[in-house]
């Protein structure tokens, strides 16, 4: 997504601006063409503090069940952009970028693709209550209950069995 000089310098904040999974170079995104991007911004002189917000609908796999399933993940931006090259010499601060001369249009997509990323659960779950799959036969226990579980007792968890009786009845 580019944004232009005159937009991020002198259009009223905040500005309310959309981008598409494409542009962000994500594949699995459900609300692909019309990802809304909200920029906060903040002027002084030639610089501009921009604080930035987007939602993204990630197509996502349960880990426990395998059913796609869609998650809102909301990615934050914060960065600063200055028209004074003098200005981003000498800082650590990685955040300060300097709006490229010459041109009139500043590219945040990989920023805005990286606020996305870096939200993306480790671990997916579609539902913390997930009951995932039966061992013996594979059937979605969330859909129906095959009954495996109390044919198939398994003797060797026997022992265990009493000992937690033995405890209730003390
Ligand atoms: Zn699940
Ligand atoms: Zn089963």
């Amino acid at each position: 997504m580019k944004i232009s000089r005159r937009k991020l310098f002198e259009s009223p904040s905040p500005l309310q601006l959309t981008t598409s999974a494409s542009e962000l170079d994500l594949s699995d995104i459900s609300n692909c063409d019309k990802i809304p991007v909200t920029l906060h911004i903040s002027r002084s002189g030639t610089t501009a503090s921009v604080d930035g917000e987007l939602t993204a609908k990630s197509h996502l796999q349960c880990d426990r069940c395998l059913e796609s399933f869609d998650r809102k993940i909301r990615g934050e931006l914060k960065i600063v952009v200055t028209e004074n090259p003098g200005m981003a010499t000498g800082t650590a601060d990685s955040d300060i970028i300097v709006f490229p001369t010459g041109t009139d249009k500043l590219d945040i997509s990989s920023l805005l693709r990286d606020a996305i990323v870096l939200e993306r659960p480790m671990k997916e779950v579609c539902d913390e209550k997930c009951k995932g799959l039966c061992a013996e036969c594979g059937v979605n226990l969330n859909q129906s209950d095959c009954g495996c579980q109390d044919e198939g007792f398994d003797e060797r968890w026997a022992p265990l069995k009493e000992i937690k009786l033995a405890q209730l009845e003390n």
